[in-house]
């Protein structure tokens, strides 16, 4: 049976850098669930679909094809054949993702999609509803926090080294606690610390040390 690290936290915990270089130690493939919700949510965009009313998004989310593929370490997506990149990744759909996520037929699209990538091995998954609902059972859960300050300093970062926003960190730190808020109170598996999870709160802490932090507590048999 294929072993599955959890990891779930608010925007900007450091889940996705975390993951990736866990994943990378462990030869796990890495799975970043936000990108799904951020595709689902991309293609509402595009095809006109007002992200506002849950019916019309409802009815849309069956229609999106997406492809998975293992690559290099990771789960590739592919829509319509292509990679979306960063056209995910912009403060449009940050803004329109959590509301689109609200949706229940848009998370069961995704959990489905999720637990089906076990045919390609090992993997650490990462999201919000990860150790709660897509992945409960698994032995290796964690909750990645940071205060908030510490968060959005470094999604602006990343937002202007890839070019992608040129926004000022209260901008961000508006988005990401806006962003939060509906995904932490939200019918349908919402985030928040579920029992027995290992919370690590990166505030202080670099990327090795919380890489480490994770690693030592996996299943002695997983390292
Ligand atoms: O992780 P990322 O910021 O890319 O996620 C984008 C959005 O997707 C989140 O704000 C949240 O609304 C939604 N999401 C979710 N459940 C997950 C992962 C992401 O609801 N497992």
């Amino acid at each position: 049976m294929a072993k599955v690290i959890a990891v779930d936290g608010p925007s900007g915990a450091g889940k996705s850098s975390v993951s990736r270089l866990v994943g990378k130690k462990l030869g796990f493939l890495h799975v970043d669930s936000g990108a799904l919700y951020r595709i689902m949510t991309w293609q509402c965009l595009e095809n006109g679909i007002d992200t506002s009313d849950p019916k019309a998004v409802a009815a849309f989310a069956d229609k999106v094809e997406i492809e998975c593929v293992p690559e290099d370490g990771r789960i590739k997506y592919l829509v319509k054949g292509e990679e979306p990149g960063d056209r995910i990744r912009t403060p449009d759909i940050n803004a329109h993702a959590s509301p689109v996520a609200t949706v229940k037929n848009v998370r069961d699209r995704v959990t489905d999609l999720l637990r089906s990538l076990v045919k390609f091995g090992d993997l650490v998954v990462e999201g919000r509803d990860i150790t709660t609902a897509v992945f409960a059972d698994s032995p290796a859960r964690f909750y990645l926090t940071a205060s908030a300050d510490v968060r959005a300093a470094r999604r602006q970062k990343e937002e202007v080294e890839k070019g992608i926003a040129d926004q000022s960190a209260e901008a961000v730190k508006a988005s990401l606690l806006a962003r939060d808020k509906i995904d932490s109170s939200r019918k349908y598996a919402p985030l928040r610390k579920a029992d027995g999870v290992i919370e690590i709160d990166s505030s202080e802490l670099n990327l090795e040390q919380v890489v480490d932090a994770v690693l030592v507590a996996l299943p002695a048999d997983w390292r």
